[in-house]
């Protein structure tokens, strides 16, 4: 293809990526946002006034400490994990991209079980790795024997579990990890668990990260730390993988703000507890409210989100919501979920809000 004006011949993109379209998530400007499955609590005023105070003392004309030292100390403490076991990033997102890039990459696959998290997909693309993808059961929990037997069949270099699953809210149990991280390890893979939402659940890989295990765990301050706008994400994962995943990142990736907002948030840790507390009683409220109503079937979650599938049109559902003001967000033609919405767990009030609307939209959407 060439320049209209100039006749330059204008530079293509890598030929596998023709296919990918970028990633989407519409953002509306409505009242009650409950689409992205970020904290609806800001974190505590005393978190800002430090996190700034300490920002006036930075020689700003200097690079960042390029290791974060101080915040691998102070997270690991708050882990209970040895300090090279953690590699931050801008995001959880920045350390799937940086896993792939080490473990993945051309000639290399990724398999992941879908319906997951398309930004695994995504990025794994991204770096030029194969996707090749699992089924999950009816209840969308993964079966331990198909995934080894997938795990076999197509020889992945990179496996990635999503618990509590990101759109569906599956929590895996321990002895399924157990066995996938196993399998994986016969194929000489990686196993990624992302746990994007893993405070919520009741119970965490973390404790399952050793130095005999290529197992690596994803985490984030986006959700429960209230923090999605500073973009800090963290690995934990084996010395010896971590030094690997060092040499691909970016020099001085995580800027100064971050490093101590990292730092300075994990202070106020029994807020972040006591905001996890009420919003896992939120969702058991919501929960209850949706299983409750004719027209909806909702799964189990230990996320901060529930999934839902909507007897009638859901798309239909989910703009009448919006009109009400409510943005949730709309996986009705998502393969293997049609019909589903998902929507975040927000403050009582938001949740009232959702419910009401819900309540007047149903009616209008039902087969
Ligand atoms: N993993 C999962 C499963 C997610 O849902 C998200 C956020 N939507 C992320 C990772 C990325 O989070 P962040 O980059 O904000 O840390």
């Amino acid at each position: 293809m060439s320049d209209a004006t100039t006749g330059a011949r204008r530079p293509q993109p890598r030929d596998d990526l023709r296919e990918l379209s970028g990633y989407h998530s519409p953002q509306v400007d409505v009242d009650v946002r409950l689409n992205t499955n970020e904290s609806p609590y800001p974190p505590p005023p005393a978190f800002v006034e430090q996190w700034l105070a300490a920002l006036r003392d930075v020689d700003w004309n200097r690079y960042p400490d390029r290791a974060a030292s101080e915040l691998r100390v102070a997270l690991g403490g708050f882990l209970g994990q040895d300090p090279d076991r953690l590699l931050c990033g801008n995001g959880s997102n920045e350390m799937l991209q940086t896993l792939l890039l080490t473990y993945g990459g051309s000639g290399r696959r990724a398999l992941m079980f879908e319906p997951t998290y398309a930004l695994h997909a995504q990025i794994a693309r991204g770096t030029g790795t194969e996707v090749v993808t699992g089924e999950r059961r009816a209840d969308y929990r993964i079966d331990p024997d198909e995934a080894v037997a997938a795990i076999r069949r197509e020889q992945p270099s990179v496996v990635f579990l999503c618990s509590p699953n990101n759109p569906t809210g599956t929590v895996e149990p321990r002895e399924t990890v157990e066995r996938v991280a196993a399998a994986a390890a016969e194929a000489g893979a990686v196993l990624v668990v992302d746990e994007a939402y893993g405070e919520f659940s009741p119970w965490s890989a973390l404790e399952l990260v050793s130095e005999g295990r290529a197992l690596a765990v994803v985490r984030t301050y986006s959700k429960v730390w209230s923090l999605a706008g500073v973009r800090l994400g963290f690995v934990v994962a084996p010395v010896w993988m971590i030094a690997e995943l060092e040499k691909v990142l970016l020099p001085y990736n995580l800027s100064v703000p971050t490093q101590v907002a990292g730092t300075v948030a994990l202070g106020f840790a029994s807020e972040m507890e006591q905001r996890v507390a009420t919003l896992v009683e939120e969702r058991g409220r919501l929960f209850a409210a949706l299983a409750q109503t004719d027209g909806i079937e909702v799964c189990p979650s230990g996320a901060n989100f529930l999934m839902f599938r909507v007897h009638g049109d859901a798309h239909e559902l989910w703009n009448r919501l919006l009109k009400h003001d409510v943005l949730v967000r709309d996986f009705s033609s998502w393969p293997r979920i049609e019909g589903c919405l998902r929507v975040t767990v927000g403050t009582p009030e938001e949740n009232d809000t959702f419910l009401a609307a819900l309540g007047e939209a149903l009616p209008e959407v039902w087969q």
